[in-house]
Formats: C-alpha cells, structure tokens, sequence
C-alpha cells in the first residue's frame, strides 16, 4: 500500500500479526528500510535498498484477477482489466499470464476478445505474454474441479477450443485441461500444434493418462497438489502420478497456504528446481483488505493470514498473493538458493510457454537480498 493511501487507513495491526512467520518481517530486524510495492502487504517504510542481487524479474502464468477485479467476471470491462493489469505489475511481478477460468460461451465471447484487446495495448508490451485458459475441459469431480462452476465443465472439443482461441485473437498461451476424459489427447495435439502450451490440472488422472497426454504433447502439471478431492486412494492418485511423471514440468503455488512445506520441499526435490514454477493463482481479492468478497457469485472470504476459500466448500478459491510474496514463502524455507529461486519465479515460466527473457520488458527493479532470502522491489 502507498503511503499517502497508508496515512488515510492506519492498519496498525496487520503487518506484523499477518506475516509473523516470515524471516524479513520483524521489527527491529530489517537493517535497512525498503520499499515492498505490494498493496496488501503494508510494510513500506520509504528507503532504499542498500545492497542485493539484481533479478530480471518475476513471470507469473496464472492470474485470475487482482484488487477486486476478476478476468472472469461476465461484466469484465476494459478499464477494469487495464486497471487490474497494472496492479498486478505494480505489486512487483515483471509480466504475467491473464487467466480465465471455466466459464459459460458468454463470458468466454465477452471476456476473451476484451483481454486480447488489452494485450495489444502498448504499456502491456512484454508485460501480457498471452491468456492463460484453465479449462472448460477438466474433470467434473467435487475437488478437482476446485473453484470452477461444474455447468460450465465440458468434454473434450477440439471445435470448442477452436472458437475459444478465436475469441481470443490467438492469443492463448496455455491451456489447463484434464488428462483422463476421452478426447484429451486430441485436444493436447491440437493446442500444441497451434503453439499453446497445455498443462494437466484439475483432473484424476493416473500414471497412464499422463503418459499418454505428454505423447499427445502437455508438458505441465498445473498447480500440482491442488485441485484434487481432500481425500485420495493412497497410492493411485493424480498427485503422486504428477510427481512419477519427469516429462511434466511442476507448475505449484507457494502462497503459504495451498501447500505445506513438506509437500513444496518433496515436489522440488522430486522434480527438480529447473523443473518447477511458481505462479500465483490469485484471485480478484488479491490486493485487498481481508474480509469477505463475492467473486463470480460466491462468497469468499480472505482470512487475515491471506488465505481465500469457499466457505460453502471448504476449498481454496485461488489466492490472496501476489508472485512476489509466493517467492518470499519459498525463499523463507530455504529450501533452494537464489538461482534455483529466479529460475522457478523467471527462466522456467517463460520457458514453458516458449518465451525467452528478451520477450519480458526491462527490468523492474528487483532484488533479492540472499543473507535474508527476501526479494524485494524497489522504487
Ligand atoms: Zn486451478
């Protein structure tokens, strides 16, 4: 949060009580002041930052919405995504992937064609690398669907995504479908031949459909570890596939509160840390105050500690974060050192989705301070 916007909403306790677990946030502990440019992280005192790597930036490829707004929302305007858009790369990530989630043909005809158009803008040059479309063709199962609305869920169609790629100018970039339904196959060799990158999420499937679905062309799994039932066979389960697979990247949310640190610690170790990526999945209460929110009608609430759920059904409803405090979490378990970290946050999410550093705009300012594994931003 700005200062200026600070002075008018004193929120005397929310940064130390929200973030006690971290490394950095402890008064009287920061050596030097610093300037995070996270709204909601409220712990700005004006400074500069005295000594740091320089990183070439932050790349997040799933972001659903930001500061109240969400690109799936039916109403979406164009002002609204511009605004959303800037926030995101305001608090800190250098470029992102808009992504629009399982939504009726209305949302995906209004919606689609309104973000390509922003795409095209010019201050979203190197900043908007494409969509990213995360469904409609994933499993119908309570859980795996996770937040997304099980009338909008549809089988495989390749003539579907034909349209839903149209009405997004081309634009697509990746595609999260599931593995196990008929048909999958020949959608992932359609996507991938049209040059979108596919990933596995939001499925039950097992060892054999993953293999079968990297023959056909996927090459991730999104957000590994969620959007699966709470309550799996013990050995024959999507995760545990996913984490066999070393044909499939690891796409994982390291907000703090989709996955503990012993799961976050097993998937890099198992993968590998060239073959992670960190992503946000924030939602459009990202950027607010906690408190309870409405998103594409169902009331959220976002906890104090940044967690969001569906209190209808207990699950996760995307996060609260931003990319740089995904990065903070993981940098705090110190798990991996700071190559391996902007791999994860940078090169690796590009690389997925065939991009390259010199496709991102200039840099924004980040360090990462390796005596304290924080990242910061600066202004
Ligand atoms: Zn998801």
């Amino acid at each position: 949060m700005r200062d200026r916007e600070r002075k008018k909403n004193p929120r005397p306790s929310a940064p130390v009580r929200r973030f006690e677990n971290w490394s950095f946030d402890r008064p009287g502990r920061i050596p030097y002041k610093m300037v995070f440019c996270v709204p909601d992280m409220n712990m700005g005192q004006e400074t500069q930052i005295q000594k740091g790597i320089r990183i070439p930036g932050l790349v997040d490829l799933q972001v659903n919405g930001f500061k109240g707004i969400h690109f799936s929302d039916p109403s979406l305007a164009q002002e609204d995504c511009v605004l959303a858009c800037r926030g995101v790369i305001e608090a800190g990530t250098t470029a992102f992937l808009p992504t629009v989630i399982t939504s009726p043909s209305e949302v995906y005809e209004h919606n689609l064609p309104i973000i390509a158009a922003v795409l095209r803008e010019q201050e979203f040059q190197g900043r908007l690398l494409g969509i990213h479309v995360e469904g409609p063709f994933i499993s119908a199962r309570d859980g795996a669907r996770g937040a997304h609305d099980a009338p909008w869920i549809r089988e495989p169609d390749v003539g579907y995504l034909e349209q839903i790629i149209e009405w997004a100018d081309g634009r697509v970039k990746l595609l999260t479908i599931a593995a196990e339904p008929e048909g999958a196959e020949e959608l992932a060799r359609f996507a991938s031949g049209r040059g979108i990158t596919v990933s596995l999420g939001h499925q039950m499937a097992g060892e054999a459909d993953l293999h079968k679905l990297v023959r056909a062309g996927a090459a991730s799994l999104t957000h590994l570890g969620n959007g699966v039932p709470a309550m799996l066979d013990r050995h024959e389960n999507p995760v545990w596939a996913g984490l066999a697979n070393d044909d499939l990247i690891a796409m994982i949310i390291s907000d703090g509160h989709h996955l503990p640190a012993s799961i976050l610690k097993t998937i890099i170790r198992t993968k590998g840390a060239g073959r992670c990526v960190v992503v946000s999945d924030a939602s459009s209460p990202a950027g607010l105050e906690p408190g309870e929110y409405e998103v594409l009608g169902h009331r959220h609430v976002l906890e104090e500690a940044g967690r969001l759920y569906d209190p209808a059904t207990g699950y996760l409803a995307g996060s609260s974060a931003t990319m740089l405090r995904c990065m903070n979490h993981l940098a705090s378990l110190n798990l991996v050192g700071p190559d391996e970290l902007v791999a994860m946050g940078f090169h690796n999410p590009l690389a997925l989705i065939g991009l390259g550093p010199e496709d991102v705009a200039g840099e924004r300012d980040l360090t990462f301070d390796a005596e304290r594994n924080v990242f910061y931003l600066a202004t």
